[in-house]
């Protein structure tokens, strides 16, 4: 499902935008985020195996090629790399007493690259915890966004607890997010009718990251099958759906967000 870049469950990454459009979460027209960050790092030498999130502090230079190398192919949006940076995946890395130092390293590096701040809260399946983490990420004051992966269901329209977009929107809205969303899971084209169902259901600006595709395992390693051009073009009718933020979730890269940015615009 999120075989290399996230894990099934990121509790709270930040993400951040160029100073200049920080009011972007409020702003006319389209916004095009970031791609895939463990593929990116995994390029640029981090080991099988390791945690990406420590590189923060021991390779924070490659760790920042990721959002340069997104912000120059046109996203107006990057994550942290902070997307196992919480105490209860860290414990397995051994790293439980740098939680604070791997966050704080994670945003000083997309903040170099970028600008401003905000909060998301994505990958989620089970609503609960999503709506604890937006409780929990309103409190700093800064803008929320909430992204479910929605990926089951004989539709592929539920999440794995089996929460419908309709049903998200209205409990992460009520729960305070600012910008809600879907991220992970499935291919860039099974999010158009999402997309379309949480528009309906919310008056908060809709964020789409869908991954390039369904990987298929070749040799241990997951190929996706969807082309930057593929997905850039696809990407049209999703924007068509109401979608006021769209990026690539696993399997991007920054060829994709050049590509998208092409397509629409930022
Ligand atoms: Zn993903």
């Amino acid at each position: 499902m999120s075989p290399l870049s996230q894990p099934l469950i990121t509790l709270l990454s930040s993400l951040t935008a160029r100073s200049e459009t920080a009011p972007c979460l409020r702003a006319a027209g389209v916004v095009i985020t970031d791609g895939a960050w463990g593929t990116q790092l995994q390029a640029r030498g981090l080991p099988p195996g390791t945690c990406p999130d420590t590189w923060n502090l021991s390779h924070p230079d490659l760790v920042e090629q990721v959002p340069r190398a997104y912000v120059e192919a046109g996203s107006r949006i990057v994550l942290t790399n902070t997307f196992r940076a919480n105490r209860l995946a860290l414990a397995d890395h051994g790293v439980t007493d740098s939680v604070e130092a791997i966050n704080r390293a994670g945003v000083e590096i997309s903040r170099r690259a970028t600008g401003g701040r905000a909060l998301v809260v994505e990958t989620m399946a089970d609503l609960d915890e999503a709506r604890i983490a937006v409780v929990a990420a309103k409190a700093t004051g800064l803008p929320v966004v909430a992204c479910m992966v929605f990926d089951s269901g004989a539709d592929q329209d539920r999440t794995m607890m089996g929460t419908t977009p309709e049903d998200a929107a209205r409990a992460l809205e009520a729960a305070g997010a600012d910008v809600i969303g879907a991220n992970c899971g499935q291919g860039i084209e099974g999010y158009v009718g999402i997309c379309r169902r949480l528009v309906n259901a919310t008056d908060r600006p809709v964020w789409i990251k869908a991954n390039a595709g369904v990987p298929t395992l070749v040799d241990g390693e997951a190929v996706y099958a969807t082309s930057p051009a593929q997905f850039a073009s696809a990407s049209r009718a999703v924007v068509d759906a109401g979608a006021r933020f769209i990026g690539g979730c696993c399997g991007t890269t920054p060829e994709f967000i050049r590509a998208l940015a092409r397509e629409i615009g930022s």
